[in-house]
């Protein structure tokens, strides 16, 4: 289960209720912040949150409005000398904005040292025993842009009953049968990992996508995904400038996430030229399974 939790959620410049880009995907120990808007520390100590274990930063993309909190936030995470290691991860050129701006807090040539800085491309980004985390390229304006696919990694189900009869004691055999290893019990008989597992269980993805112009070419990535993060800056009817800023509307979102079989849709960066009600009705009226993140909204998903 991905435990998602939204800290701004509003297009370009905050509005009263809503702060810049930036949520938490939280799996078992890990927390995955993607985007760093203006304001995210804040938002970050209002959520409940806090900046502990907040050690992996996403980057979608390098417009201000997804990258200014992060002079912020790392000033004061070095500062009160809790940031034992932080990962950025982020396209070339918005990495390269970020270190302008981080040689502008810290001064040219003096990163904290527990700081490290990586340029995404596609692929794995990294994975553990119970998670993948891959980026992959989406088009919005400007060069190297990503979105990110949270994948749990299906595991098959132990049967304990059958472990039981063929006499496999609990302990470490056990162990080493669940992580796919043939065993030697003490009488001599070799029980395969196959001899005591189930089907897999099916695994839960999170396809989180940032600003995006077009939807193409995305349906590997997000297909089936139990649930879909992008945006939608405008509605259909100003469809035109959507297209000239690189920006969806609710109803292209909506259609895409209804080709894409995903089980929810939850959309993001809204405008403060419309009220999150019109976007919402837009999009549910193509695809009834969409909400509209509201900043400090909390979703589970499995
Ligand atoms: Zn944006
Ligand atoms: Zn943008």
């Amino acid at each position: 289960m991905f435990e998602l939790t939204f800290l701004g959620t509003s297009a370009s410049a905050p509005s009263v209720h809503r702060g810049l880009s930036s949520a938490l995907v939280q799996f078992r120990n890990h927390r995955f912040m993607v985007d760093c808007g203006e304001g995210t520390q804040r938002q970050l100590l209002r959520s409940g949150l806090g900046f502990r274990r907040l050690n992996k930063i996403l980057i979608t993309h390098g417009h201000l409005d997804h990258i200014l909190g992060l002079g912020g936030l790392i000033s004061t995470m070095a500062r009160w000398e809790m940031m034992e290691h932080v990962d950025i991860y982020a396209g070339a050129s918005a990495l390269n904005r970020i270190v302008r701006l981080f040689e502008v807090v810290f001064g040219g040539g003096t990163l904290p040292p527990a700081l490290v800085l990586h340029t995404l491309h596609e692929g794995v980004v990294f994975e553990d025993e119970h998670l993948q985390l891959q980026a992959f390229p989406v088009e919005h304006r400007g060069a190297d842009c990503f979105g990110f696919l949270f994948a749990e990694k299906s595991k098959h189900v132990f049967l304990v009953e059958k472990a039981e009869a063929l006499g496999v004691p609990a302990g470490p055999e056990r162990r080493q049968l669940v992580a796919g290893e043939a065993v030697t019990l003490a009488d001599g008989r070799v029980i395969m990992p196959e001899d005591v597992l189930g089907p897999p269980r099916p695994a839960t993805r999170l396809a989180f996508i940032g600003d995006l112009a077009r939807t193409r070419r995305l349906m590997p990535w997000v297909q089936g995904a139990n649930a879909l993060v992008v945006e939608a800056t405008y509605l259909e009817q100003d469809q035109e400038m959507a297209q000239q800023f690189g920006h969806l509307t609710a109803a292209e979102a909506a259609r895409f996430a209804q080709r894409a079989g995903v089980e929810q849709l939850i959309l993001t960066h809204i405008s403060r030229r419309y009220g999150g009600g019109d976007v919402l009705t837009e999009a549910q009226a193509i695809f009834p399974h969409t909400m509209v993140a509201n900043d400090f909204d909390r979703f589970e998903v499995k």
